[in-house]
């Protein structure tokens, strides 16, 4: 490529910086480079073929804009797939966590935590670098923590201290604040960045105490530039290690050292932690993260499989960010499932294979019609279905008109028109907020969570 051709390039590149969210950039622009430059024809080579439909359907007036504003008219945009691009070859490393992933426990596996323990002896503590920034997709439901831990990897300990982030299983918590622990001891090496979940930070001050090395442990958790301590839910109901863990909270905070914490749920609904650290919990920043949307699930099934160097068709990414709307590790495991079972057979990953794997969760519904769905939740209620499709809008009509919506998009996989027809809607954007209004919301509405839950059960028996 001319040194010329890169240099627009990168100017274009850095100009869609700055008017699309930093995920998406990250995950279809920056791993882009020009093929071909020729006077009305511009190749773009992209990742993969996620990325060119992307490119085609969403992008093309913006590159093309961008495009002539840097004194390029490109009046055939082209985009072909160059699988070398930005893509690490999978390693050795890479084959033992597919498969070990796949047992039936899906713990932390060993290999997993070598990769942890090997750098145990430097700074970078419990910190694994599989974590980073780079390969973590920023949608709707996350960009918010996104841009806080960003802000504190650039400066640790001056803004947002304590980060607080919550948010339900596999939505990727842990996933962020080792990203900021990454990115930490990369741009200053000698920082000191602790990694511990709660669980071992109990498992080590319960030996210290037995071993009378209480000196040790403090001065260890004292010590450190950044402090990140995963699940603090599970400080609930332990007395003498909430206590220790407040004194290394003041000293680290006024020492101006960064604490990030993670919960499953908020400070005030954590039971039984004592009320000086729910307060101080809630000093610095608290963010809750919610469900990814669709397009950000996709993109995550994209960027995992690209780190196995495989590009998977449209209809298969889609297929598997169906299966599951809210917990990303189970949707990784379903990915890496169906990645082990096609190399093991040699077979290439496609829909049929996949379907035939995981289908069983998609085949269900079949048996259960849109009127079961609006009935059962009507029952659940105790509404009339006549009010669910009727005109009134009254919250307790409302709610569970939202909720079949969601039942018939999560279940039973029906576009939206048909959705808002059955509900007795003229538009399907009511069914498109509605469905994305109570995937939200099932993030931290337990009531929500559970009636659907409820429905969905009566459903099948
Ligand atoms: P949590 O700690 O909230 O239970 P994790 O951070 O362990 O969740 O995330 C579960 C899995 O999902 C991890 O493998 C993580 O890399 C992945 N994951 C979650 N969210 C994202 C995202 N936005 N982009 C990429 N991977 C993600
Ligand atoms: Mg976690």
């Amino acid at each position: 490529m001319l040194v010329k051709e890169a240099d627009v390039w990168q100017a274009v590149l850095g100009e869609i910086e700055l008017s699309v969210p930093h995920g998406s950039y990250i995950t279809w622009f920056k791993p882009t480079r020009i093929l071909k430059m020729s006077d009305d024809t511009l190749v773009v080579g992209v990742v993969n073929v996620f990325a060119k439909q992307q490119m085609e359907k969403r992008y093309t007036p913006l590159i093309k804009e961008v495009l002539a504003k840097n004194g390029v008219k490109a009046k055939n945009l082209e985009f072909k797939i160059n699988s070398s691009l930005g893509v690490k070859k999978p390693t050795p490393d890479d084959n033992i966590v597919v498969q070990k992933e796949n047992t039936a426990t899906k713990k932390q596996t060993p290999a997993y935590r070598s990769s942890g323990n090997t750098l145990s002896h430097s700074y970078r503590q419990g910190l694994n670098e599989r974590y980073t920034f780079e390969n973590f997709v920023v949608g709707s439901g996350n960009e918010l923590a996104y841009a806080a831990c960003q802000a504190i990897a650039q400066n640790p300990g001056t803004k947002y201290n304590p980060l607080f982030l919550y948010g339900g299983a596999g939505i990727g918590k842990t996933h962020l604040i080792q990203a900021v622990g990454n990115a930490v001891t990369t741009n200053k090496k000698d920082a000191r960045v602790v990694y511990a979940s709660t669980e071992q930070f109990v498992q080590e001050f319960v030996d210290a105490l037995r071993y009378k090395k209480n000196t040790d442990f403090a001065n260890h958790y004292r010590n450190v530039d950044v402090l990140i301590v995963d699940d603090v839910q599970f400080l609930a109901g332990k007395e003498k290690i909430q206590e220790e863990f407040f004194h290394t909270f003041n000293a680290l905070h006024q020492a101006n050292k960064q604490i990030i914490i993670s919960s499953d749920k908020p400070p005030r609904d954590i039971p039984t932690l004592e009320d000086r650290l729910k307060s101080r919990f809630t000093w610095g920043m608290s963010i809750d993260m919610q469900n990814p949307d669709f397009e950000t699930r996709c993109a995550i099934v994209q960027i995992k499989a690209s780190a196995h160097n495989l590009n998977l068709e449209p209809d298969l990414v889609e297929f598997l960010s169906n299966l599951y709307q809210t917990n990303i590790r189970e949707l990784e495991g379903a990915l890496n499932q169906l990645l082990a079972f096609c190399e093991m057979r040699g077979l290439e990953p496609d829909l049929v294979v996949a379907t035939g794997l995981l289908g069983g969760r998609k085949s269900r519904p079949k048996h259960v019609t849109p009127k079961q769905v609006v009935e059962r939740t009507a029952k659940h209620f105790h509404v009339s279905i006549d009010d669910i499709v009727g005109p009134k809008r009254d919250k307790d009509i409302v709610v569970p008109r939202q909720v079949a919506m969601y039942i018939l998009r999560s279940e039973l996989h029906m576009s939206f028109p048909k959705i808002a027809q059955e509900l007795g809607r003229k538009d399907h954007t009511t069914a498109i907020h509605s469905v994305e209004k109570i995937n939200k919301e099932m993030a931290f509405d337990t009531d929500i969570r559970e009636a659907i839950v409820q429905i969905k059960e009566r459903l099948y028996v």
